[in-house]
Formats: C-alpha cells, sequence, structure tokens
C-alpha cells in the first residue's frame, strides 16, 4: 500500500547512523537496522529483535520497509520457476529461478514494463511504467536464492539482467542493487557471476566501462545488418550498430572481458548467408561469444524460428571463424517463463 513514509532502504549505512545519532541513540543501531535491513533480508521492523521494542516503534513510525512479495510462484516441469512479484505499489514484475546440473540462476527485472519496442518481444507490449528501486531489485534475488536452496539444495549461483526491461535505462539502480548483491554486507555474491543484458544502448556501455564494473556484459543483437536490426528493433535507429561497436571496442578496451552476443535466428528476417555474414564480420570487433536463442513464439506474433538448416549454417560459419557458440535450448516455456515471454500474463 502507497504510504507517506521514507522507505528505509533508501538510507545508506551512514544515513541510518547519522539518524540514529540525531535520536539521541547510538551509531552502531544503525549498524545493527542496516544489517537487518540488508544481510538478513527483514519484511517488517518487527523481525528486528536485537533491537528494542521502543526503537522498533519509532522505526515503525517514521519508515515503511517496501519488500516485495512473491504474489504467485508457478514451477515448471523442467524445474524452472516463475515468480510474480507484487511491488509495494501494487504493479507485478517478474522473475525466474533456472536450473542446470551445475548451477541455479536467477533471471531479474529491472523495470516495470519496458522502455524499449523490440516486435519479437511480450515484454515490449507493456507500457514501462518505473524504474525498480535497487531494493526491489535485490529482494527479487534474496527470493529466488530461497528457492535455490529449497528446491535445488544449493544457493544461488549466478544472476543474469534478463527479465522484464532495458536495466541500461534504469542504471543508477541497478548498478546499487548489484553493489548490494556484491558486498559482504548484502549476499557476498561474486560480481562474475552476474551478467547484464542489454539492447544496446551505446552511451550507457561506455560509462559502464567508464565506472569499471565487475559483472558482465551480454548484448541482444539479433542482427548486424543496420536496416534488419533497425526493423525488428526500432530503437536501433537511434543507437545504431556503428555506435554500438564502438562502446563495445571501448567496453574490451577499459575491462579485457569479453562480450557474449545473444541471438535468435528467425525466418525469413535474419537467415540469409548476408545476415550470417554481417554477424562473423560484428563478432570479430572484440572478443566474444555468442549464445543462439532459441525463438519462444509470443502471441500474434509474425516471427517464425528459422529452420534447423540455417541455424547450422550460423553455427558453422561462427565455429569456421573460432567464435565460440552456445545453443540455448529454452527453458519454462510451459509457464511463459522463457526469453521474451514474461508479460505478466497471471
Ligand atoms: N532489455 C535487455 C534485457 C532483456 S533480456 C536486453 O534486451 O538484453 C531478454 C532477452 O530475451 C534478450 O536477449 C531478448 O532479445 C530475448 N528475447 C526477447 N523476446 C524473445 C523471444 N520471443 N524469444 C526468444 N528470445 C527473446
Amino acid at each position: 500500500m502507497a504510504t507517506s513514509k521514507k522507505d528505509i532502504r533508501a538510507l545508506t549505512r551512514d544515513d541510518l547512523r547519522a539518524f540514529f545519532v540525531d535520536q539521541g541513540d547510538k551509531a552502531f543501531r544503525g549498524n545493527q537496522v542496516y544489517e537487518w535491513l540488508w544481510q538478513k533480508s527483514a519484511h517488517t521492523f518487527e523481525d528486528m529483535t536485537n533491537v528494542s521494542k521502543a526503537t522498533r516503534k519509532m522505526l515503525e513510525d517514521n519508515f515503511v520497509i517496501n519488500h516485495i512479495e512473491v504474489d504467485t510462484m508457478q514451477r515448471s516441469q523442467d524445474g524452472t520457476v516463475k515468480n510474480a512479484v507484487r511491488l509495494h505499489d501494487g504493479l507485478i514484475v517478474e522473475s525466474v529461478l533456472i536450473p542446470t546440473k551445475t548451477r541455479t540462476t536467477a533471471c531479474v527485472s529491472s523495470q516495470v514494463g519496458c522502455s524499449l519496442d523490440c516486435k519479437f518481444c511480450a515484454t515490449a507490449r507493456l507500457k514501462r511504467m518505473r524504474n525498480l528501486n535497487p531494493d526491489e531489485i535485490y529482494d527479487q534475488v534474496v527470493a529466488i536464492d530461497k528457492q535455490s536452496r529449497l528446491y535445488h539444495n544449493q544457493a544461488l549461483t549466478n544472476i543474469v539482467f534478463m527479465g522484464m526491461g532495458e536495466p541500461l535505462m534504469n542504471y543508477k539502480n541497478v548498478i546499487k542493487a548489484i553493489d548490494k548483491i556484491t558486498s559482504p554486507e548484502g549476499l557476498g555474491m561474486s560480481a562474475k557471476r552476474i551478467t547484464l543484458s542489454t539492447s544496446g544502448v551505446p552511451k550507457m556501455i561506455r560509462k559502464m566501462a567508464d565506472d569499471e564494473v565487475k559483472f558482465n556484459l551480454a548484448v541482444s543483437l539479433h542482427s548486424a545488418v543496420e536496416e534488419v536490426r533497425t526493423s525488428i528493433m526500432p530503437f536501433n535507429e537511434t543507437f545504431s550498430l556503428t555506435d554500438l561497436k564502438a562502446a563495445l571496442e571501448h567496453w574490451y578496451a577499459k575491462t579485457k572481458r569479453k562480450i557474449s552476443y545473444e541471438y535468435v535466428v528467425w525466418k525469413g528476417i535474419n537467415d540469409t548467408q548476408k545476415d550470417i555474414d554481417a554477424f562473423v564480420k560484428f563478432c570479430k570487433y572484440v572478443p566474444c561469444k555468442v549464445n543462439i536463442i532459441e525463438y519462444n513464439p509470443i502471441e500474434d506474433g509474425d516471427f517464425k524460428q528459422a529452420s534447423s538448416e540455417a541455424l547450422q549454417h550460423y553455427i558453422d560459419a561462427l565455429e569456421k571463424n573460432r567464435i565460440v557458440v552456445n545453443v540455448r535450448r529454452s527453458r519454462g516455456k510451459d509457464i511463459d517463463a522463457a526469453c521474451g515471454q514474461l508479460a505478466n500474463k497471471k
């Protein structure tokens, strides 16, 4: 429910320490509460059992904890779990737990809806409502970590920002969330196990490189031919492949980390030799690996998965050029949890 009280997790640890000093309490109390809020992921002030009743009441009077709630959870036959997550203002986003033999990956959302307009993506059909706050991104990870422990007997191993939204259009909050996820004061996960996926916002890719972020970068490329990319991802008109290439070169120069390209091959759209040649050429600009994703049909879409021959042509061409390529089988299709299917259907 909306309230005028301040979201306590918008405060830094220093803010909280100062707040307690202002209240005539010890700064150290700020640390205790901070630990409850992040490391222990407390949903209510009542949970903070090493803080006095009076202090808890005082916090209750001044602040709210805008914790997400998992509204519905669906489990796929393949073990994938999809959460519809309710935010404090009633809006819903989705996040997914994807288990494999060796790892469990959380796929998290960064916006309610999406700012971009990819023609093949179900999320793009939703209006972008708002950016998620850092704590709302963090909470999705905490919820999935719990599910990973419960259903797969292991802590979460990886995180991908491949849920709803364009993370680079909510850069500040995504970075704050990642800082908490990687900090020992939060979840203490390694940044190496986190991948941010973007449709390709050149200016922000440069910024990330300049900020010396330690996580991995994936780019949803889908075409290396300017007109083709613009036809399926209209924002490419503004953020052209030429600018994207330059930004990716900057990223590599600064970070020395390989980029992953996400790529779907569609019938009649990007399945010709010309498309393949352009992609192979693009892959040579900076060290990279390629993930070919299976197309997940969305309702009333005009897109069709290309034939397996067309796919094989891509794979052969990439491998001939010594580019590592993986073909990703879709997970959680039966519950609309696969790439591009997140659209708050429930
Ligand atoms: N906006 C970011 C984060 C979303 S990630 C980005 O574009 O990278 C979602 C991934 O699923 C992207 O790689 C996207 O291109 C892909 N995708 C979208 N719709 C899809 C569909 N119907 N089938 C398969 N992949 C899809």
